[in-house]
């Protein structure tokens, strides 16, 4: 957890790996100065949405290049206050570079006026900015959570104040600093972001994070009648069908899209299923796939491929989860299996031994739940029916994912997932495209990210319409002065 320094006012961030070191310090935004940076963001946005739309996309790109340079520096910081490995944070940040550019290419497309001129009439739809966006993001992925909102939101016009998670506040400040436009960052907990969804002159709120906060913020928003985005929680299912393939390939790429950020991923694959009858040979593939492929420990580390949790709360959430002999009750029950090569030391960072719980109870928090945490349920199911049952119970509709050898059934089978985006024979970001819109359904939140979709969560279409019957000189309209049009 961030620790206050010397009282309120000050967020000092530790390093998860190495709990004694402090990465960096933010001043904490005072809620009397949350108000007045809406304010300015508010008189900025009006003069940013005058300026051509090639000028704002050009800010993005530029922005882009600089983001560009910066990776090693940037990339670094993100591993030490979040705990991510070097790679995955270069990941990150080379992904958020993309979505700049592709969002500078499909923007004219996507916010140019449509035009109708006929008999009827001349209709005009224009893409018009909301104002003020409010940006509320979470730790887990700070710079591509924050950059998939920042980069539609500017360049439709607005303006946008982002509220990083107080848990990895550095390297996305760092980010922003390098936008020519109008984005302005406020730091804090809860408190500081429900002073700015709150705030009068935000228009538009995009929020990312768990349930709990995505509850507060959509009643928050929702009293002012603010529109929300909620991009919230997973418990994503991946529903190994009775043809999959258990080669090293397919498991060790399945074991990454449950483990990579241990486990903190809202589209990480959560609940494992795979046919009774295979679940043995399943067990001894994916502990096999986790020797090859998982090695826990400093994530600047050349070779290691997961790092510690995020916090202290989240070490022990995750201890206490993942049972074992000596607990459990507390896991569901099955089979603890440790996986892959573990060199964290648990007393000086966040370490949590990964686990794969075989047979654990459908009904235990560890299938039932979000776990968050780097210890994987699997459970065998004996027909399509029942696994679909299974995969579908729960209100969170985030990601699901179905691995077969043969792609139509795969994809016949996905048709009938309650999920927002179904990967085929892959989960977690090795199925993300900038081109598929993202999001949940049920409690998973609403509105999307990337692609056209994502685009238009940022403007509000506005209609100027001259029916061609009342053009001046145009004669009486039949059927009387107050009847509906022709078209
Ligand atoms: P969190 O909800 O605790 O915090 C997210 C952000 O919201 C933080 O900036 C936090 O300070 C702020 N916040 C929390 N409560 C608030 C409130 N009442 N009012 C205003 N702001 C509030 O989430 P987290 O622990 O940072 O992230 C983990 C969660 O986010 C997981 O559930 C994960 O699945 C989800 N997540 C979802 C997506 C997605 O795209 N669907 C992506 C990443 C993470």
């Amino acid at each position: 957890m961030s620790t206050p320094i010397g009282g309120a006012g000050v967020i000092a961030r530790e390093n998860p790996a190495r709990t004694t070191e402090i990465v960096g310090v933010v001043a904490e935004t005072p809620a009397a100065a949350v108000s007045e940076i809406v304010r300015e963001a508010d008189a900025e946005q009006r003069k940013w949405a005058t300026r051509e739309l090639p000028e704002r996309l050009a800010v993005l790109s530029r922005a882009a290049v600089a983001i560009e340079d910066a990776v090693e520096e940037l990339a670094t910081l993100l591993a030490r206050e979040s705990g991510k490995v070097i790679g995955d944070c270069r990941g990150e940040i080379g992904f958020a570079v993309r979505y700049l550019r592709w969002v500078a290419e499909h923007a004219p497309a996507a916010y140019a006026d449509r035009v109708v001129d006929d008999e009827l009439g001349r209709i005009v739809e224009q893409r018009r900015p909301y104002g003020v966006v409010a940006a509320i993001t979470p730790w887990n992925a700070p710079v591509i959570l924050t950059v998939l909102k920042l980069a539609p939101a500017l360049a439709a016009g607005n303006a946008v104040v982002v509220k990083p998670s107080p848990l990895a506040p550095l390297t996305v400040s760092r980010v922003i600093a390098l936008f020519e436009a109008p984005v302005r960052v406020v730091h804090g907990s809860a408190d500081t972001g429900a002073a700015l969804v709150g705030h009068e002159l935000v228009r538009k709120v995009a929020f990312t994070g768990g349930s709990p906060g995505g509850r507060a913020v959509a009643a928050l928003a929702g009293d002012r009648l603010t529109p929300s985005v909620l991009e919230l929680g997973g418990n994503d299912p991946a529903v190994f069908l009775d043809d999959a393939p258990f080669d090293d390939d397919t498991v060790d790429r399945l074991v990454m899209a449950s483990f990579a950020t241990s486990g903190q991923v809202c589209m990480a694959a959560k609940r494992l299923y795979v046919p009774a009858s295979r679940l043995d040979s399943f067990v001894e593939a994916y502990l096999a796939a986790a020797g090859r492929v998982l090695v826990t420990g400093d994530p600047l580390a050349d070779g290691v491929t997961m790092g510690p949790v995020i916090s202290a709360a989240a070490q022990r959430a995750a201890i206490t989860l993942r049972g074992g002999p000596a607990l459990p009750a507390l896991s569901g029950g099955g089979t603890v299996h440790d996986l892959g090569r573990f060199d964290g030391d648990p007393e000086t960072g966040y370490f949590v031994r990964p686990a794969l719980v075989a047979g654990p109870d459908p009904a235990s928090p560890l299938v039932a739940a979000e776990q968050f945490a780097p210890i994987v349920p699997v459970l065998g199911y004996t027909s399509e029916e029942q696994v679909l049952a299974a995969a579908n119970a729960g209100e969170l509709g985030l990601g699901a994912s179905v691995w077969s050898a043969d792609e139509e059934r795969a994809f016949a089978f996905a048709r009938r997932f309650e999920a927002g985006f179904t990967f085929v024979n892959t989960h977690n970001r090795t199925g993300m495209s900038l081109r598929a819109p993202f999001g949940g359904v049920k409690r998973s939140g609403w509105g999307r990210e990337y692609a056209g979709e994502g685009l238009a969560e940022y403007v509000q279409t506005c209609v100027i319409h001259a029916p061609a019957a009342f053009r001046p000189g145009a004669g009486p309209v039949s059927g009387g002065p107050s009847a509906y049009p022709a078209g």
